[in-house]
């Protein structure tokens, strides 16, 4: 296991902003996870798994402690019939995992295709898109808990729009000693047919792409409240088009915030109050914010932010 020292996260992550980690590690394999964990514990610092980079603002500081990025994307298929189980590990891509299925005629996440992000991230956001999610797709997981490997059924992760069990311990910022990391997941799948399937994930790929505003972006910063969009109520408050600093409300889809190129935290962060301070005064709506903030105190000795 190769400890980096103050590696910049930035690259690490879709919006391409934030400082460094003061310690950063590769982890490749579930025993690698185990082993990082140990280690953060015997020199006593926080812990952040890392998927994907996509749902996470990381502040300008970053975050002092270790980085665990986890890319472990073993693949094993059971099936019976025209039914089967696949199990991933986490660090899989969601999006390259479904699109693998399906040119193979498995059906059943072929909603993930072009979702960001790997497996892990995808279950502790429940994360969902074009007519499914995690939570109706999942069908057990494999956790590390507190040094044990724990078996999850679905029920157990509490999965509601955008949450499940994990995040909802963790809350909008974290900076947290250690956490339950997911190590692997079991999905439903079922025979479907192949040119069916290419042509559903097709129509998928061609409205996301429409969709999605260009540049380095972290998808949906808000959840949409109930009966509403939050992309719709920031585009209705004015702020379609508003920067500061190299950050800017999008002007394709308001409820996405884009780096126009050195953007820095501090600067996404102050177009989040602004959206949310409009929105409440003009529709008296509390955003509550889908990305997960990432802030801790500055790196010791940190030279390269
Ligand atoms: C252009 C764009 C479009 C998007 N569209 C959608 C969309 O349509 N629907 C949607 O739901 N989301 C969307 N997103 C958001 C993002 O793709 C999802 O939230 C994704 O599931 C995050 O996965 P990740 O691996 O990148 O997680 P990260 O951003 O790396 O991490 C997110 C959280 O998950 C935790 N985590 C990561 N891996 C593990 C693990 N193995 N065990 C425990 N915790 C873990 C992290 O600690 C962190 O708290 C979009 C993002 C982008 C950039």
């Amino acid at each position: 296991m190769h400890y980096l020292e103050r590696e910049p996260l930035a690259p690490y992550t879709a919006w391409r902003i934030g400082g460094p980690a003061r310690y950063f590690v590769h982890a490749t394999r579930a025993d690698d996870v185990r082993t990082a964990l140990a280690w953060a514990e015997q020199h006593g610092i926080a812990v952040f798994v890392l998927g994907g980079g996509s749902n996470v603002l990381i502040g300008d500081a970053g975050f002092d402690g270790l980085v665990i990025r986890f890319r472990a994307h073993n693949i094993r298929l059971d099936a019976h019939g025209d039914e089967a189980r696949v199990i991933v590990e986490a660090g899989a891509p969601m999006a390259g995992t479904a699109r693998r299925l399906a040119r193979q005629g498995w059906a059943g996440l072929e909603w993930a295709e072009g979702l960001p992000g790997t497996v892990g991230g995808a279950l502790y956001g429940n994360a969902g898109c074009y007519g499914g999610d995690i939570a109706s797709s999942l069908d057990r997981a494999w956790l590390l808990v507190n040094g044990d490997v724990a078996e999850w059924p679905v029920e157990r992760f509490g999965f509601a729009y955008r949450t499940s069990a994990l995040k909802a311990a963790a809350g909008d910022r974290e900076a947290r000693p250690s956490q339950p990391v997911v190590l692997s997941a079991a999905f439903r799948l079922y025979r479907d047919d192949l040119t069916a399937l290419a042509r559903r994930m097709e129509r998928t790929s061609v409205e996301r792409r429409s969709k999605t505003p260009w540049g380095a972006t972290c998808g949906s910063v808000f959840k949409n409240p109930p009966g509403d969009s939050a992309g719709r109520l920031i585009e209705a408050s004015g702020l379609k088009g508003a920067r500061i600093g190299g950050a800017e409300i999008a002007h394709k889809h308001a409820n996405y915030i884009v780096n126009l190129g050195g953007a820095s935290s501090s600067d996404v962060l102050r177009l989040i109050d602004l959206a949310r301070e409009r929105v409440l005064a003009e529709f008296n709506i509390a955003l509550e914010l889908e990305v997960q903030i990432v802030e801790s105190l500055p790196v010791a000795g940190d030279t390269r932010r």
